[in-house]
């Protein structure tokens, strides 16, 4: 027989393939690990979630939560039933999910199906879900929000009023949690906190005794008045610094690199990009970027990318998906096609891109688009 014939055909070439996209996005889980156990160390006994809402901070719900699984992690929070649902599948039976928004009325079946347990953040919502546990013929779990003075999500003190008149509210409801969400836990001298978790008190005290739950990554570094039973951090362990202005205590997770397409030099006077936004002072080396606003970097956002520790700022204006960059800096031939420039990385934290782009860095993570090669390593 002809050996050649019995070849297995090359890899098929997807848009996300290392050969074919623009840039790769390398996910350090073994880092998500590592921020896991370290806030785990501040909560003692405390126990701790981990919040995987928007496909995990954009990156991956299932990669990050198998990662938390070995680390002992068994309760996650995502934002929508879809989420939970997609996330069921990839983590198996055991983990208890969290649906923070709620269910969109008439959904209750879906969540009951996929085993998740409700954040119930308002009168309607727990008739909706007890009803659904009548229809089950069975206990249903939940955790009751209550808004302690963000105004977002929550029952409002009235509403937890008249539930607690009502002998019947909880019939058929497992509750897991109550819980809240504070609003100003970065800033840790705000009297927001303080006022927060105050009226957070009042409010349990008139629902049924379940365990509480109150902090986002940042709260947990307000002090253990503040821990409860359950902490629900996301942004550290993303990487993201839960202490602003104070040094990040946490490990950087990502690395976002983008390839060269082509380099070029040009004579003084040359109109850089759409719009010639830029003209060159001088002759100048240029490299051009497959990498671009469809990729999550915002149009408006002035920064630049790193070779070997050197700056090579952005000139022009960002494209769909290209970016031009002044490499003058670097020797000439030193970058070529094919070589990776640093987005974010060791040169460039998340949170710095963030402060040169006006933002915070849990929407640099969350808007990082679907074209990257991702690679997952230290799972
Ligand atoms: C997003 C969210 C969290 C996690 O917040 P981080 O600041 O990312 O730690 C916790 N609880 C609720 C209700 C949330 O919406």
């Amino acid at each position: 027989m002809n050996d050649a014939l019995q070849k297995s055909p090359p890899e098929e070439v997807t848009a996300t393939s290392e050969v074919a996209a623009g840039a790769i996005l390398t996910i350090d889980l073994g880092a998500i690990r590592e921020n896991y156990r370290r806030l785990k160390a501040r909560l003692g006994d405390v126990a701790c979630a981990g919040v995987l809402k928007a496909d995990g901070y954009g990156l991956g719900a299932g990669q990050v939560g198998a990662a938390l699984l070995r680390e002992g992690c068994d309760i996650f929070f995502v934002a929508l039933l879809g989420e939970g649902v997609a996330l069921r599948r990839s983590l198996g039976a055991d983990p208890a999910i969290f649906v923070l928004n709620g269910i969109p009325p008439g959904a209750e079946p879906d969540a009951v199906a996929a085993n998740l347990c409700v954040v119930i953040n308002s009168h309607e919502q727990l008739a909706a879900w007890r009803a659904a546990a009548r229809r089950a013929g069975r206990k249903l779990p939940a955790a009751v929000q209550v808004d302690s003075g963000m105004s977002r999500l929550g029952m409002a003190p009235r509403d937890v009023d008249r539930i607690a008149a009502d002998p019947q509210a909880f019939d058929g409801i497992d509750i897991r949690y109550v819980m809240s969400h504070l609003a100003c836990a970065d800033e840790p001298e705000h009297p927001a906190n303080e006022k927060q978790r105050l009226a957070f008190e009042q409010l349990r005290k008139m629902l049924p005794a379940a365990p509480a739950s109150l902090t986002n990554s940042s709260g947990i570094f307000l002090g253990p008045s503040f821990h409860y039973d359950l902490a629900r951090p996301g942004a550290a362990l993303y990487g993201i610094n839960p202490t602003p202005p104070k040094s990040n205590p946490m490990l950087p997770v990502v690395r976002l690199q983008a390839k060269v397409a082509q380099t070029r030099s040009v004579e003084k006077g040359a109109g850089v990009g759409y719009g010639h936004t830029y003209h060159a002072q001088g002759p100048l080396r240029l490299a051009t970027i497959s990498f671009g606003y469809a990729d999550g970097w915002q149009r408006r956002a002035a920064s630049a990318a790193w070779f070997e520790g050197v700056r090579l700022p952005f000139v022009g204006r960002v494209s769909m998906d290209s970016i031009i960059l002044d490499i003058s800096a670097l020797p000439g031939g030193r970058l070529r096609e094919g070589d990776l420039v640093e987005l974010l990385g060791p040169s460039q934290s998340v949170d710095d891109a963030a402060g040169h782009a006006g933002t915070i860095g849990y929407e640099i993570l969350t808007s990082l688009g679907p074209r990257f090669h991702r690679r997952y390593v230290g799972g």
